[in-house]
């Protein structure tokens, strides 16, 4: 037992009081209904009570709750209380003294945030439908009624029945095979928070990429992720020889059809990843190296709140970079580190200054909100600025052991603080970790990132500049993260005859890489390019990735022709965005 767990832990995005009843184990048994978009059945909640407790408080969001009862089969009594704001209604349970278990019976709602229903054609194989569910950040309430907040860790086991066609998977222990009478049973042994639930159903094939991976796609789609994610074995060897061993038994990575609204969403067992990282040429695999991390710092040890996210994701990037580093070398990773020194500029000019702290004040607000490159890159930025104070190898002593002592657990942004502080006592008198974390802004002493290889790209940027034709650019080895760098430092005032040339010398307009595209396509917007407008529709209909999609219609919106342009296309592609990039996109547009 560690002292953090006595500590209060209040989450404001939760109805629920852990420290009257804590729930322990989920027993979930639904059926999947792809023609009324409902999963119905039943959770079954296993909990520890405190002295004197008699109410169980669940998180709900839209559940339509039939009936609650106990072990016994009687009837409990039960209230859902108002409505509120992103976070839904309580669930308010009755329980007798010696109260173990109580059953929900229930249906989603067919709008139910985290749950996605694609039809036929939404798919690669156009035959069958599909669904998967988003659970981060308070989205699992929309689908389970659980204490949906990231300081409760549950054990979970799942009966799911689904068209006899289809396969599910779980972020659980997952059978390779499709059951002959359509049902599925999966294990969670390992304790984890609410919003790592996840469950995908779909025309699904599985292929071995080693000892304990393998990758998930609908059958159109199999061979193509096999090969872009064959690295993937490498990747857990790596990460395990950083910071100890791999405690989830297999790592599996499903890759979804193209809606899924982020790059990667880090299930544990089971990542669910976009299809926009398939280039075909391994470039963009940088992602699983990231989602793989959270295997470690995110999962395992996890950020007791939402305001805490940056203990989730600063730790992650800077782990996602050491696996890359190890594989793919220095100069590869330093050009991560640079390409993500610009997003943390630019998302700095973007938020207001309250909103760069590293410790967030989410309160009032829908946590998805918290979701920009604040928290990652920042604390990326903190993190490596600490290892290059106390030395690589005293840091990488520290983490291992803060993922062994902490393991399965919940951590705070202080708890985190003091730990460090007693670890290494001259730190904060050296760098003002304070600052960082409770002030805004890039602090000055951020570390300084190098790469050789962009200072190359700067080059063959001013050369152009100064009337190299573009086909006579030394650009013939570059990487997609030159080619990014490249683009992103284009001079202001390109011409639409510029545009056009390094468009004829570079197909960027029919570029297959999803990140060369996006970059290209807000160049194109930004100059009134008009041969890649229908190339920027196209991709606008064609995936549904919020980080591609924000960029894109905030930069339409930005002049009246271009909003009215956007409208247009955004009437005919949201229906097959998934509410949480919806949600962002209708207020850019004003839907
Ligand atoms: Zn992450």
């Amino acid at each position: 037992m560690s002292h953090m767990l006595s500590r209060k832990m209040s989450d404001i995005h939760s109805f629920a009081r852990p420290e009257e009843v804590v729930v322990r184990h989920l027993r979930l048994d639904l059926d999947v209904d792809f023609e009324r978009k409902r999963l119905t059945g039943s959770a079954t909640l296993d909990f520890e009570t405190s002295a004197g407790a008699r109410e169980l408080v669940l998180d709900t969001h839209g559940l339509d709750v039939e009936r609650v009862t106990y072990a016994d089969g009687s009837a409990a009594t039960f209230a859902i209380g108002d409505s509120q704001p992103h976070l839904g209604s309580p669930l308010t349970i009755g329980l007798h003294p010696d109260t173990k278990s109580v059953t929900v019976h229930y249906a989603s709602a067919p709008d139910a945030a985290a749950v996605q229903w694609l039809s036929p054609e939404q798919t690669a194989g156009g035959k069958h439908p599909f669904l998967f569910t988003q659970s981060q950040a308070i989205l699992a309430r929309t689908w389970v009624p659980i204490q949906d907040s990231p300081g409760v860790r549950i054990t979970y086991d799942a009966t799911i029945r689904v068209p006899k066609e289809l396969m599910a998977v779980m972020s659980a222990e997952n059978a390779t095979e499709l059951s002959a009478d359509g049902v599925y049973h999966f294990r969670m042994p390992q304790a984890v928070p609410a919003y790592l639930l996840a469950l995908a159903v779909g025309d699904l094939e599985f292929r071995s990429l080693g000892r304990n991976s393998g990758v998930w796609a609908e059958k159109p789609m199999i061979e193509a992720s096999a090969y872009e994610l064959a690295d993937t074995q490498k990747m857990i060897d790596a990460a395990e020889a950083i910071y100890g061993p791999y405690r989830w038994g297999q790592y599996d990575v499903l890759v979804l059809p193209p809606s899924f609204p982020f790059g990667g969403m880090e299930n544990p067992r089971l990542t669910f990843a976009t299809p926009t990282i398939l280039a075909g040429d391994r470039s963009l695999v940088n992602l699983v190296a990231h989602e793989l991390a959270h295997s470690w710092s995110g999962n395992l040890v996890t950020n007791a709140t939402w305001n805490d996210f940056w203990l989730n994701e600063g730790f992650t990037v800077y782990f996602e970079r050491r696996i890359m580093e190890a594989i793919s070398g220095r100069d590869y990773s330093e050009m991560l580190a640079l390409l993500g020194r610009q997003d943390l500029e630019a998302t700095v000019a973007e938020l207001p200054p309250r909103d760069t702290h590293l410790f967030l004040d989410l309160t009032g607000r829908d946590p998805d909100e918290a979701a920009t490159k604040l928290p990652y890159e920042k604390g990326y930025f903190l993190l490596r600025l600490i290892e290059e104070s106390v030395s690589r190898a005293k840091w990488d002593a520290f983490l291992r052991e803060y993922f062994d002592r902490h393991a399965f657990q919940s951590m705070t942004t202080d708890a985190f603080l003091e730990e460090l502080t007693a670890a290494f006592p001259e730190l904060e008198r050296r760098i003002d970790v304070h600052l960082w974390v409770h002030g805004p802004g890039i602090p000055d002493n951020a570390p300084i990132v190098h790469s050789d290889a962009f200072t190359k790209v700067e080059e063959q940027v001013r050369a152009f500049d100064s009337g190299t034709p573009a086909a006579q650019l030394a650009a013939q080895k570059w990487s997609t993260h030159e080619w990014i760098h490249f683009l992103r430092h284009l001079p202001r005032d390109l011409s639409r005859e510029q545009l056009a040339e390094l468009d004829a010398a570079f197909q960027f307009t029919a570029s297959g890489n999803s990140e060369i595209l996006h970059e290209w396509l807000l160049q194109a917007i930004e100059h009134h390019y008009d041969p890649a407008y229908d190339a920027l529709e196209r991709f606008l209909l064609r995936q549904g990735r919020r980080k591609f999609l924000k960029p894109l219609y905030q930069k339409l919106a930005e002049s009246s022709e271009g909003f009215e342009r956007a409208r247009r296309i955004y009437a005919k592609a949201r229906p097959m965005y998934h509410a949480v990039s919806y949600r962002t996109i209708d207020q850019i547009l004003k839907w």
